[in-house]
């Protein structure tokens, strides 16, 4: 059986994995129009910031896939399906056959319209990038070599780690948004307040509710002009303003489109012989940003296909944000509660909202609470209680009487109020980018797997945006002394 997958990024490569892990009965191919293997972009901030190199950010090479016996054909896009004839054509005039196909296409990041950006060969004025693809990547690093400053536009998760990265090089950056706060989609007020104030103690400037009017210069950057009216001198701009559904090969096919490829709950899409998988995909109206769900509806796509009797069917994602940016620490999570802006403790339906602020330290922390139940939460400055909290979250579980315990983390704490991995239970999640949950690292560590790297072989923990690799490590530590038979008395 023919299986034909479009899209080489997150979705569609781990897709490849958990398939060619459960079954090689159908004949791959790959078709990916960014080159070469398959890289994890979630790095690509790590990669700006300096701390990882471009190198080790390949999740699977080009001869990983020749040596499974998947055809990968790279910088070529497809650009129709033919659901009748099943087939798809790639912009260089051939056309391959499926009898089953994935659409992992992913997002295409937004372009505002700026005049002057675009030039008439349709081409970004040089020193102005996206920040999506590693091609953006090597450029945003080429330029920021010789720039003094650069103009950062969007204040979301994205835009502020290129913007932390940027001035951990030595530039000096302004970050331009156009809501009056800095990511509106997780944070409320308060807590944008903090995060503003954290960004330009670390030397980041922030302009808010405004956008860029136009941007200068004829060979190259120079500058930008906002709508307040203000000018702000760069040699560099990145704009992180968002991202798009990349839908439109499903909608050209006919297949039902929404914001995104609409999907059932087994991943399939309007044509029961078309998958799709990532941020393309539309799943009970939701569209997703971020890797967990993404794998996990790679995981449930192959599952199905692999078997289609396998009673395995995608339920939607839990949303717990984590900002990778040096000297800001912050994890967010749930949809709307902690954007919800509250001065007492409770908006009259059973919400409580129980916060701690320390603005000295830049410390601002939200619980959202239903019923007992952790619905949502903001931890901005101090993340040590991060993993139980999300833990909580995630399992719906009821919280301590006492809340402010989660929050108010004292220096020097006993371990079981903050997120020493001994203080976990064992269904909870460690690596959240793969689910991957204490116990599984322990059963993983039993089978003989004794260091962060064998663990992650076996398990997959860490290789998504890394921030789980210290827990890991703390969990290997403390599996050894476990093991360790104590000295004889
Ligand atoms: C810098 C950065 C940092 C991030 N950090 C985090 C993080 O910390 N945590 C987190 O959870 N998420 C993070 N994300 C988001 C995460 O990377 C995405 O959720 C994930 O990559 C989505 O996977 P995907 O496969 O759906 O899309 P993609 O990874 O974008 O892959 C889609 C692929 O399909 C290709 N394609 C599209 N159309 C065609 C076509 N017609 N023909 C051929 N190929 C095509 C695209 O070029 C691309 O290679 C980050 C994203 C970026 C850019």
């Amino acid at each position: 059986m023919r299986l034909l997958v479009v899209g080489n990024g997150m979705a569609g490569c781990r897709f490849v994995q958990e398939v060619l892990d459960r079954t090689d009965r159908f004949e791959i191919t790959v078709v990916g129009d960014e080159p070469g293997g398959a890289y994890n972009r979630i790095l690509l901030s790590n990669v700006l910031a300096g701390a990882t190199r471009p190198e080790h950010t390949t999740i699977a090479s080009e001869a990983w896939y020749a040596e499974r016996g998947v055809k990968l054909q790279t910088g070529v896009a497809v650009v129709a399906i033919d659901r009748a004839a099943r087939t798809v054509a790639l912009e260089d005039g051939s056309s391959l056959p499926y009898d089953h196909l994935v659409l992992a296409t992913g997002s295409t990041a937004f372009v505002p319209p700026i005049p002057g950006l675009v030039r008439p060969d349709g081409s970004f004025l040089p020193g102005a990038a996206l920040f999506r693809t590693q091609a953006d990547c090597a450029a945003i690093a080429g330029w920021a070599g010789p720039a003094r400053r650069a103009v950062v536009v969007g204040a979301g998760v994205l835009g502020l780690e290129a913007a932390r990265a940027l001035a951990g090089r030595g530039l000096a950056v302004t970050v331009v948004q156009r809501e009056d706060r800095l990511m509106e989609r997780q944070l409320d007020a308060a807590a944008g307040r903090v995060l503003d104030w954290t960004l330009r103690r670390l030397g980041i400037e922030v302009v808010a509710g405004a956008s860029v009017s136009a941007v200068h210069g004829d060979e190259h950057l120079t500058g930008v002009t906002l709508t307040d009216g203000s000018a702000v001198d760069a040699e560099l701009m990145v704009l992180c303003c968002g991202v798009r559904p990349r839908a439109d090969l499903g909608r050209s096919a006919g297949l039902t489109v929404g914001a995104g490829i609409v999907v059932d709950d087994r991943m399939a899409t309007s044509d029961p012989s078309i998958t799709a998988i990532g941020e393309c995909a539309e799943h009970r109206g939701r569209l997703y940003g971020l890797v967990a769900p993404v794998w996990e509806q790679a995981r449930v796509a192959a599952a199905v296909l692999a078997d289609p009797a396998a009673p395995v069917r995608y339920a939607g994602s839990t949303m717990v944000t984590r900002l990778k940016a040096a000297g800001i620490e912050l994890a967010a999570m749930g949809d709307d509660s902690p954007r919800v802006e509250r001065d007492d403790d409770g908006d009259g339906d059973g919400t409580e909202f129980v916060t701690f602020v320390d603005r000295t330290r830049g410390v601002y922390q939200k619980l959202v609470v239903r019923d007992g139940r952790l619905i949502g939460a903001i931890l901005l400055g101090d993340t040590r209680n991060a993993g139980t909290v999300t833990q909580l979250f995630e399992r719906g579980a009821a919280l301590p009487l006492d809340r402010s315990a989660l929050l108010m983390v004292r220096r020097n704490a006993p371990a079981a109020t903050t997120t020493s991995p001994t203080a976990l239970p064992a269904r909870a999640t460690i690596c959240q980018c793969n689910g991957v949950t204490k116990g599984a690292i322990t059963a993983a560590w039993q089978a003989g797997a004794h260091t962060v790297e064998e663990i992650a072989a076996r398990t997959r923990a860490t290789t998504g945006c890394g921030t789980c690799a210290d827990t890991v490590c703390g969990l290997v530590d403390w599996l050894a002394q476990a093991d360790t038979p104590a000295p004889p008395a």
